[in-house]
């Protein structure tokens, strides 16, 4: 059986790692000049892989019940075991995030699993880009020709709209509104928040790190760490409230910065202490939050313990928009779940499968995103 994949990202090259196991002819084209550009882009800043937990507690990341069940096909675990076998080893990090063995780098096992793909007979072609498809045909552009290819399978694995640079650009989302297949608008997923703060504040204190702080939104909420930027906030709570505030942009964000104390404990130190700005620093209340009391709050709320306290287990802050999608490190939308079947075929096409977040689903980051992308590659290649 002859399978054409197209794409070179972690959720088309699980797809090859599976049609070629089950004996397949595999070709991979690949528009851009190497393999896995947001693969590696992703390793930058700690490469986490999948995530711990049990099935029931990783499915409830996915925003869509289909994602989920493909996740209990292929699950962390099945992720983790599949690496020892090309002998990349993997730790569980305080978070509960699954990276790669220290000293082992993303261009490393990107490099093993490819090399370990040419082995076993998978062939690529790079700066090949589809143009189009039929029911059993590709149209491939090279630099200096275009072709067409017959398949016996073909996988799309094109990813979404965030990061183009890397080559996913979701140019193909017009050819597939060509031929009647719903494609749901991406939207920026894991995005930084554009806020209405004091220019002056953001340009003054951007880069700054509120530690441990809760942030909520709505009815969602989540510890960690959130940066603020020269155009408002970002980092993992931030990401991980883009639903929430996706679903209702005029709600404003809300951050305790002092998780561990009461209002009234809050309170009984700035009372004890030789006046606020004393009280605010034995509190440990982060510089920008110091400067933002004493530069915008009238002398009578910041002479006020109560209204202090207040403003320090909730401190409002309003969204305005979404980063745009280039910034954005996933997106939500993609290929309608009403065009697939449980394996991952196009319902009009039963030849072809869609893998990885070309597909309509959202997750946050954490290695929740790669996952589902294995896990999708896993699903749709098996029973080729
Ligand atoms: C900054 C950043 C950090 C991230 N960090 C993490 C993390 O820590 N953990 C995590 O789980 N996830 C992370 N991700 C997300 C993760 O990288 C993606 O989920 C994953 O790469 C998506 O895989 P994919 O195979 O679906 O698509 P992609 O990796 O986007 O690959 C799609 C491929 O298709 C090719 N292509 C597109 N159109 C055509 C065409 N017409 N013809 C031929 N080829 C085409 C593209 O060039 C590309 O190589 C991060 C992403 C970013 C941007």
């Amino acid at each position: 059986m002859k399978t054409i994949i197209i794409g070179a990202g972690p959720a088309s090259l699980m797809a090859a790692t599976q049609a070629v196991k089950n004996g397949n002819e595999v070709i991979v084209f690949e528009k851009m000049k190497t393999a896995g550009r947001k693969f590696l882009v992703a390793g930058d800043g700690g490469f986490n892989l999948t995530h711990e937990g049990s099935l029931d507690d990783f499915s409830s990341y996915y925003s869509h019940p289909q994602i989920a069940n493909i996740i209990r096909q292929f699950t962390n675990d099945d992720l983790v075991a599949w690496l020892k076998e090309i002998e990349i080893d993997t730790y569980v990090g305080s978070s509960g995030k699954i990276f790669p063995v220290k000293g082992i780098k993303p261009a490393f096992i990107l490099k093993t699993w490819l090399n370990a793909l040419k082995n076993k007979g998978v062939k690529f072609v790079f700066n090949a880009t589809l143009l189009d498809f039929s029911s059993d045909e590709v149209v491939i552009k090279t630099n200096t020709v275009i072709e067409k290819y017959r398949f016996d399978h073909l996988v799309l694995g094109l990813g979404a709209a965030s990061w183009p640079k890397t080559g996913s650009d979701a140019t193909w989302v017009s050819l597939f509104k060509t031929k009647q297949i719903e494609v749901i608008p991406f939207q920026p997923s894991n995005a930084g928040i554009n806020c209405l703060l004091p220019a002056e504040f953001l340009q003054k204190f951007q880069g700054e790190v509120f530690k441990n702080v809760i942030v909520s939104h709505q009815t969602s909420t989540r510890k960690g760490e959130v940066v603020l930027t020269n155009y408002g906030v970002e980092g993992a709570p931030i990401y991980y409230l883009n639903p929430s505030i996706r679903s209702n942009i005029s709600v404003p964000i809300v951050i305790d910065f002092k998780p561990d104390f009461s209002e009234n404990e809050i309170v009984a130190i700035l009372k004890n202490a030789a006046n606020i700005s004393e009280g605010l620093k034995k509190l440990k209340i982060p510089n920008p939050i110091i400067f933002w009391c004493k530069s915008y709050l009238t002398k009578e709320n910041y002479t006020s313990t109560h209204y202090i306290s207040k403003l320090i287990k909730s401190f409002l802050i309003k969204p305005i928009s979404f980063r745009p999608i280039e910034e954005a490190i996933s997106c939500c939308g993609g290929v309608s779940w009403n065009e697939l079947n449980e394996n991952l075929r196009l319902i009009n096409y039963p030849k072809i499968s869609v893998v990885g977040e070309m597909i309509d689903w959202d997750a946050p980051t954490g290695g929740y995103l790669l996952q589902a992308c294995f896990s999708t590659g896993f699903v749709a290649a098996q029973p080729i």
